[in-house]
């Protein structure tokens, strides 16, 4: 009762701090890091260019990062999807965007749709994030162009002495700019490809792991949501497969149920989400009824080229206006619980998948539950900025989720699937960060970063997260306050 009552009076006061400058807390999503920080609010470009004259600071989209990236403690915050740039506009020309710091992706697509009737090539499944402040850290869908910094063209950002330099694709450094995790900041702009809305056939199925190349032959895009508490050897899983309307008769499905077996599926299904979320000790046990029932539906929909969210809830409409389904359940996970997240190559996915399910398993007597789901967003083809996740090689996107004061058994879950998967590269707002990754992102990639940072940022006030400093080997940690107090930095 108190800490709820704490907790909503924590949500006002942040409520109330939206658009000020001044001291405030800024939290990462599920509020597991959090620093209270100096704000401003940056009005203009050139009012942002004079405050980063005044001393350390760093940057601040929407805060919707799960693993603190965007967290500084001891420096002043430019809040940028709070401030006043703005900019969106179209060049039919050439089909790209121009799209400023402060707006977010769902008025991107709004706008893209509604003036224009383009859509982005791929995206998250939450739209309040800044644009920029999401292909900064690798934000990413499945499918064709899944990484959505892959679509970036041109950018523009501030450097340390505040004046603009704008880079373009085939630019030396504009790969690496391109997702830099706060390491070049403020961005200010960036253009971006576009593509015309089209509807999909999509395929949502329950099935099993082992039906999963069948089920998914002839899609262009694969996510597969894994039930971590049913049968290891060959888990349940529910697929979303989407195909392009003439490949629509490739994609397979499970016939119709039979009889009442597809109202009795989904009559537990809608049960299992809403209980799930509440009663972690019970998830095991109901996860292995599923499992028992063996359960085989398919639900085949054709997208609404306007739907905005069609990657996540292939019917039209958006999710947050619907009851859950079983592609909507999927994804309740994302806003309820503490979410790490990392790469593997592709091949690997269904191994490494099962290798989880054994550890959970068995911290089970420790007390410790991944919630319903384990997500594999399938990201084939290769990407242009050189840390994009599938800049070399297709991969998965692995997603655990768990209940935020367990949010460090998935950190050891990343570390243990790293041991075996060395290729494990991180999803920079999702993943704990720190220099075990640096082999992956490869050394002289990390220092040539460095060296396009310093070239910009000679003055040294830009400062990103200290699992990043730690992970880039460019200095210890700023002092958090509880350091500076007791003397410990
Ligand atoms: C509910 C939910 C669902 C999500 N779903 C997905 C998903 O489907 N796929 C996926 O890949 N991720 C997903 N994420 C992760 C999310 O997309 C990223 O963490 C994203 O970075 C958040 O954007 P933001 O604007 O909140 O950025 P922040 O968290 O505020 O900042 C992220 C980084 O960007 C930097 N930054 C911000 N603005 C600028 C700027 N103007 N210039 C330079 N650097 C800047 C910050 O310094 C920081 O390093 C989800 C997160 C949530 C909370």
């Amino acid at each position: 009762m108190i800490a709820l009552y704490r907790r909503t009076m924590r949500k006002r006061a942040d409520a109330r701090a939206v658009g000020t400058d001044g001291k405030r807390w800024v939290r990462s999503w599920i509020n597991v890091y959090r620093t209270e920080t100096e704000a401003r609010v940056p009005a203009d470009e050139g009012g942002l260019g004079r405050l980063i004259g005044e001393g350390l600071y760093s940057c601040v989209g929407k805060s919707h990062s799960y693993n603190g990236v965007q967290v500084v403690p001891g420096v002043t915050a430019m809040m940028m999807r709070e401030g006043g740039l703005t900019t969106l506009s179209y060049d039919p020309a050439t089909g790209t965007v121009r799209v400023g710091a402060s707006v977010s992706v769902r008025e991107l697509k709004t706008y893209l749709r509604d003036e224009h009737g383009r859509g982005l090539f791929n995206s998250g499944n939450y739209m309040e994030q800044s644009v920029i402040g999401a292909l900064a850290t690798g934000t990413h869908g499945f499918g064709p162009r899944a990484v959505m910094a892959d679509s970036i063209v041109e950018l523009t950002f501030l450097d340390g002495a505040g004046k603009r330099v704008t880079l373009k694709r085939g630019d030396p450094d504009f790969r690496y700019v391109a997702l830099s995790f706060g390491t070049i900041a403020p961005i200010i702009e960036l253009v971006l490809e576009t593509k015309p809305l089209e509807p999909y056939v999509s395929v949502s199925s329950m099935s099993r792991l082992s039906k999963l190349d069948e089920l998914k032959q002839g899609a262009i895009a694969a996510n597969w949501a894994v039930m971590p508490y049913t049968d290891p050897e060959d888990p349940v899983i529910m697929l979303h497969a989407l195909a392009e309307c003439h490949e629509a008769e490739k994609l397979q499905a499970h016939p119709e149920p039979k009889g009442g077996s597809g109202k009795f599926a989904a009559w537990v299904l809608k049960r299992y989400y809403a209980l799930d979320r509440f009663l972690p000790a019970l998830r095991r046990p109901m996860q292995r009824f599923i499992d028992w029932l063996d359960l085989k539906q398919s639900e085949r929909v054709i997208t609404d080229p306007g739907d905005l969210d069609y990657l996540y809830d292939p019917k039209p409409g958006l999710k947050e206006n619907r009851a859950p389904s079983i592609t909507r359940g999927l994804f309740s996970t994302t806003y309820t619980g503490y979410n790490l997240a990392f790469f593997v190559p592709l091949e690997r996915a269904p191994a490494v998948v099962k290798f989880i399910m054994r550890e959970a398993d068995a911290l089970r007597d420790l007390g410790f539950y991944l919630k319903g789901i384990i997500s594999v967003r399938e990201l084939p083809g290769t990407a242009g900025p050189v840390f994009a996740a599938n800049a070399h090689w297709p991969v998965a996107a692995i997603d655990l989720f768990a209940d935020p004061r367990d949010y460090a058994w998935l950190e050891r879950l990343q570390r243990l699937v790293m041991h075996y998967e060395p290729a494990t590269r991180p999803h920079f707002g999702k993943s704990a960060l720190g220099p075990d990754f640096c082999s992956a992102l490869d050394d002289s990639h990390l220092a040539e970063l460095m060296r396009i940072h310093r070239q910009h940022y000679p003055q040294g006030r830009l400062m990103f997260s200290e699992r990043v400093r730690t992970m880039l080997g460019v200095g210890r940690p700023l002092p958090g306050e509880s350091a500076a107090d007791a003397g410990f930095a």
